[in-house]
């Protein structure tokens, strides 16, 4: 943890004030196939204020409702804005236990998006403490069931006000959750993706590994355009060996078979500055490392050009490719344009996925569902 002075309020969890809606006023559970993604709220928000003299100040569990902000307020000038996004799942085997999946790393990802841009760090152990005690608050709230979840955004504002450009004086961390179904609620529906070298999402020396509101403004109008072209997400590439690095806002992974040796690899970008850090990429990383067998297949994290995807597409070595990401856990992929052509993916028989991206799907939702227990990956 890297907390800033030490003679500053440190978080503290066991401070919280909690304040409830009033019975008369609260949201019932929305049906599960009603749950649209991000468009309900539970009950309650958390809300902490710092200020640079102070720290840290009271944690507040408390009604949903409006913030109040200065119109000058720094937010809203030069996005001293940053977020994270994790889930929470009703355990399958025991629907009283609320499975939190590697809350850990968004925290330790949170600390550093807040460092990048000048917001106060925080303890990453009370930040979790106080979103259990919000979650648990709202449990009723939570669907039940497989592909349904708690949608937690825990997010960082500068609310220091006046027009001035320098480090905030102000902050406020806030916890909204929101009931949500299954990416994909008839079962995976692969994507097609528009290679895009146009527009680049992130660069070296920039903060395209850091969660910022400020990173994702700027890639709707590509999307958009992509669209145009009949492609539902942009395939990012960085630099002139047009590398691949993310698609739309998930990790990426592309699985070859060497057609001279039989062996496989499974291949995503590495973490050099120009890739989020994602969760999910790193538990596919680690499940892979430990279920795959070592004498068939390779699992590298190195630099993968478009144009090898196409060469290796054309002699039939492409046999999968899937993003990753809290949303969708993987999003297997069907074609991607690329200079007026299309490399297509292959898709198992009557499926919308390849074997591995089904596989990696279930070794990972059996762990958020608590079917298989993984250790330090989990808090109930
Ligand atoms: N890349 C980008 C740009 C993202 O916004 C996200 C979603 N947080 C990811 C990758 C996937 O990260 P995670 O697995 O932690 O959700």
């Amino acid at each position: 943890n890297t907390v800033m002075s030490s003679n500053l309020a440190p978080l503290a969890a066991n401070k919280v004030k909690i304040t409830l809606r009033p019975e008369a006023e609260r949201n019932q559970p929305i049906k599960n196939e009603d749950l649209v993604f991000g468009k309900y709220f539970t009950n309650h928000m958390l809300t902490i204020n710092w200020d640079d003299k102070q720290g840290w100040h009271t944690p507040e569990i408390k009604p949903y409702g409006n913030l109040s902000l200065d119109p000058s307020t720094c937010v809203f000038h030069y996005a001293f804005e940053l977020f994270e996004g994790l889930k929470a799942y009703k355990s399958l085997k025991n629907s009283e236990d609320v499975i939190m999946f590697r809350p850990d790393k968004n925290m330790a990802r949170m600390n550093k998006s807040a460092d990048r841009i000048c917001l106060p760090t925080f303890e990453s152990e009370e930040l979790i403490k106080l979103i259990q005690e919000l979650i648990k608050l709202d449990k009723d709230l939570i669907p039940q069931g497989k592909g349904y979840s708690l949608y937690i955004r825990p997010t960082m504002i500068g609310t220091s006000e006046g027009l001035g450009v320098h480090t905030p004086d102000k902050a406020m961390i806030y916890v909204i959750c929101s009931p949500v179904g299954p990416y994909y609620k008839t079962g995976f529906k692969a994507v097609s993706l528009e290679a895009t070298d146009y527009a680049t999402r992130a660069w070296p020396g920039g903060v395209g590994d850091k969660k910022l509101g400020a990173n994702y403004a700027p890639c709707i109008k590509p999307q958009l355009e992509a669209a145009k072209r009949g492609y539902q997400q942009n395939l990012w590439l960085f630099g002139p060996n047009k590398y691949i690095t993310e698609v739309g806002t998930m990790n990426v992974f592309f699985a070859f078979k060497n057609s001279e040796t039989g062996k496989k690899e499974l291949v995503t970008a590495p973490l050099d500055g120009t890739i989020l850090e994602g969760v999910t990429r790193d538990s596919v990383l680690t499940l892979c490392r430990d279920n795959l067998d070592p004498a068939e297949w390779e699992v590298n994290e190195r630099y993968l050009s478009i144009d090898e995807v196409k060469e290796r597409a054309d002699k039939g070595e492409l046999i999968e490719a899937f993003g990753s990401g809290t949303a969708a856990v993987v999003s297997p992929i069907k074609n991607i344009g690329y200079l007026g052509q299309d490399i297509n993916v292959p898709l198992q028989e009557g499926k919308q996925s390849g074997k591995l991206t089904e596989d990696v799907m279930n070794w990972i939702a059996d762990i958020q569902y608590g079917v298989v227990q993984k250790e330090n990956w989990t808090k109930i």
